[in-house]
C-alpha cells in the first residue's frame, strides 16, 4: 500500500487504525453529515466505536486494511482526510470559535495552515497550536509553533459607569485585574493577559481593545522530554502571522536532521531561528 497519511498500524493483523481530520468547513469542526459518514466507516469497517484525539482528530479503530482507498475517497468527498500521523503536518488546532475568551478567532488561521501543509513531511513531528487568549486551551506552550492571541486593552475617557460588569462573575475579567476606583476604571497590566473580554461588556466604551496581535511561541513539547517553547516575537495580522510560521517550517525543513523536533534545532543551533519571528 502507498504511503499513506493518517494509516497507523493496529493490534489486529490486516485492521489498521486510521485518523481523520476535517478540512472543511473549519478544521477540528466536523457536521452532522461527517459525524454520519464517520459513524457509517467505524460500523461498516471497524469496530463501530471511534476515538477523539488530543489533536481534535478522529480515529477510527480496527478498519480492514483492504478497504482503505475506498474509504479515503469517501471522507474526501465530505470534505475529511486521513492525515496527522508520523512526521506528516500533525492537525493544526485551535480553540473554538465561540470561546467567549478568544482575543481573535484562530480557526481561519488553522484552515488555512491545514491546507497548505497537511500533506508535507517533516524532519520529525512537528504540531502547531493556535489559542485564542493566554489560557492556552490548546496547550501553545508544549508545542513546536505556538500561538497565542492577544487585544491589548486602553482606557479612554469616556465616564465609566461603575456598573461592575467588567469584574463580576461571569462575564468580568477572570484575572482580578480590574479595579473600580473613585477616579475610574484601573488595570493592573502584570495580571491582564490581554484577552479583551473587558470590552465585551463595558458599554459607555470606557475600556476599549487598542489592538489585536499573535504572541509566538517555540519549541515547546511534551512526552518524554518536555520543554517550554520560547517566546520569539509578536506579529500584528493573520497574514503576517501565516507567513512567519512559514518561514519557520522553511528553517527547520532546511535544517533540522532526521528525527529532530524544532525544539531539538533549537537546542543544537542557538537561539537564532527565534529571529525569524522578530
Ligand atoms: S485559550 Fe482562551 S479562547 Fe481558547 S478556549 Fe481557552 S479560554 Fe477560550
Ligand atoms: S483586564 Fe485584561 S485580562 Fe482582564 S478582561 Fe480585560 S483584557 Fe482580559
Ligand atoms: S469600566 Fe465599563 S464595564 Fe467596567 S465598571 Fe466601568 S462602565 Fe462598567
Amino acid at each position: 500500500m502507498d504511503d499513506i497519511a493518517g494509516i497507523i498500524e493496529g493490534r489486529i493483523p490486516e485492521r489498521v487504525t486510521l485518523r481523520v481530520r476535517s478540512l472543511t468547513p473549519y478544521t477540528s469542526e466536523f457536521t452532522s453529515e461527517q459525524i454520519d459518514l464517520l459513524a457509517d466507516i467505524a460500523e461498516k469497517y471497524g469496530a463501530g466505536y471511534v476515538h477523539v484525539t488530543p489533536r481534535q482528530t478522529v480515529e477510527i479503530p480496527h478498519v480492514e486494511r483492504s478497504y482503505i482507498n475506498e474509504i479515503v475517497k469517501r471522507l474526501h468527498e465530505m470534505g475529511l482526510s486521513p492525515g496527522s500521523t508520523d512526521r506528516y503536518l500533525r492537525n493544526v488546532i485551535a480553540c473554538s470559535r465561540w470561546c467567549l475568551f478568544n482575543a481573535y478567532p484562530m480557526t481561519g488561521i488553522a484552515e488555512v495552515l491545514n491546507r497548505e501543509f497537511a500533506d508535507r513531511k517533516f524532519p520529525g513531528k512537528v504540531d502547531i497550536s493556535l489559542s485564542g487568549c493566554d489560557f492556552s486551551c490548546v496547550r501553545s506552550r508544549t508545542s513546536d509553533i505556538g500561538v497565542i492571541a492577544r487585544a491589548d486593552v486602553e482606557i479612554t475617557d469616556r465616564k465609566c459607569k461603575k456598573c461592575s460588569l467588567c469584574i463580576k462573575e461571569p462575564l468580568g475579567c477572570q484575572v482580578d485585574a480590574i479595579e473600580i476606583t473613585d477616579y475610574g476604571v484601573e488595570i493592573d497590566r502584570q495580571r491582564c493577559i490581554r484577552c479583551g473580554f473587558c470590552t465585551n461588556v463595558c458599554r459607555p466604551g470606557s475600556l476599549v481593545v487598542r489592538s489585536r496581535g499573535f504572541d509566538i511561541y517555540l519549541g515547546g513539547r511534551g512526552g518524554l522530554k518536555p520543554r517550554e517553547a520560547t517566546y520569539a516575537g509578536s506579529v500584528n495580522g493573520e497574514d503576517q502571522l501565516i507567513d512567519a510560521i512559514k518561514r519557520i517550517l522553511d528553517i527547520y525543513m532546511e535544517n533540522a536532521m532526521e528525527g529532530e523536533r524544532l525544539s531539538d534545532l533549537i537546542e543544537r543551533q542557538g537561539d537564532a531561528i527565534l529571529e525569524v519571528c522578530k
